[in-house]
């Protein structure tokens, strides 16, 4: 029996996904994906089809948006921002320890306003009660928070450029793209496995910055050879492009978002109505439908709880070790009845407790 796969990332994807990302090893137009040149025709077709897919996904296409697919990770992004953006000052709000890495990288490059912190009570809530100055270069901050469990509902009304790291809920419900001048997400949270970051970025932005940038930090770069600079992560991109195209096929992100909101609110429901269960989202507007964190209220049911969701062919459920607890990791592919699953263990040991 395959597991019900509740892991923080690299992330549950389809398994049609997996099938033809398998096949595609085997043989892809008579080659295997791992073998054929970045350059060739139908890896060429490959880009330019994951490109386009997350643009039409994010509705930003004809936009004034470039998609790259860059390698180093989400964590690269943090300093790759404030290279290219951070002329004199920036602000970023601190919403766990991703932002709390992002402005390290940033405070390299410029003077970097730290607008608000939820640390003092270890990221259990979104600070909402904040102004970001208007003479900043960009306003950082991340929509999701996939160790804490929360996630920022709307999109901040400011006047300045709007920079995310959409690494743990992109594609999985709708915001105002728009509104970003910057997106950015390590594929390998919802969308793809490691080794392909995509970045959307607002071609207006770029090119302002007085500092030289190396080639390969340099979004303009990149922009200009159509993410083909260098040898780009192939399979990642490959397989990324199979995710979009399982999105689109079975109804996009508004489909996506509706599943995720029915997900997230059966595991909310058992955990407010479960008296053995608390969550650790102090304001439930600040819930995640992504990352779910939550705990025992008494810990020597711990064993008992593990053995149960094991036992059920549950993976992936202990909690960061700087939360504690749980943490089920809810993205597009895990399906209800990996939720059912989960449910049913809780409920069993509230039966047997
Ligand atoms: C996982 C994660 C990162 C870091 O991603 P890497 O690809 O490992 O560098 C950054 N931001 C958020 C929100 C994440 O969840």
């Amino acid at each position: 029996m395959l597991k019900h796969n509740f892991s923080a990332g690299p992330c549950v994807l389809p398994q049609e996904v997996f099938k033809k990302a398998a096949d595609a090893v085997l043989n892809f137009n008579d080659l295997s994906i791992l073998e054929i040149s970045h350059r060739s025709k139908d890896f060429v077709e490959v880009m330019e089809k994951a490109r386009s897919l997350a643009l039409e996904h994010l509705g930003l296409t004809g936009k004034g948006y470039t998609a790259l697919y860059l390698g180093g990770g989400a964590s690269m992004q943090f300093l790759m921002v404030a290279y290219n953006l951070l002329e004199n000052k920036a602000a970023y709000l601190d919403t766990g320890t991703w932002s709390a890495k992002a402005i390290k990288e940033a405070k390299m490059f410029g003077d970097v306003n730290v607008v608000a912190s939820s640390k003092e009570s270890n990221y259990n809530y979104i600070p909402k009660d904040y102004t970001v100055p208007t003479d900043v270069d960009y306003f950082h901050f991340q929509t999701n928070n996939t160790i804490f469990g929360t996630q920022l509902h709307e999109t901040p009304d400011v006047k300045v450029p709007l920079v995310c790291d959409m690494s743990s809920d992109i594609m999985s419900r709708q915001r105002n793209f728009d509104a970003y001048d910057l997106i950015y997400a390590g594929a390998q949270k919802n969308m793809g496995p490691a080794g392909a970051t995509l970045i959307v970025v607002k071609d207006e932005i770029l090119g302002k910055v007085s500092r030289q940038i190396p080639s390969m930090l340099d979004y303009k770069v990149h922009a200009s050879k159509d993410s083909m600079f260098n040898t780009p992560p192939v399979f990642p991109i490959y397989v990324t492009m199979l995710t979009l195209e399982w999105l689109k096929a079975n109804g996009g992100i508004d489909w996506v978002e509706t599943l995720n909101k029915e997900k997230a609110a059966k595991i909310y429901n058992e955990i407010d109505n479960n008296p053995l269960f608390k969550g650790f989202v102090t304001n439930p507007e600040d819930r995640s439908i992504m990352n779910v964190t939550f705990s025992l209220h008494d810990e020597s049911l711990k064993d008992r709880f593990d053995t149960l969701w094991k036992e059920a062919g549950i993976n992936g459920l202990n909690g960061h070790r700087s939360v504690g607890g749980y943490r089920a990791s809810i993205y597009n592919a895990l399906t209800i009845d990996s939720i059912d699953a989960l449910v049913a263990t809780m409920k069993e040991l509230e039966r047997t407790a």
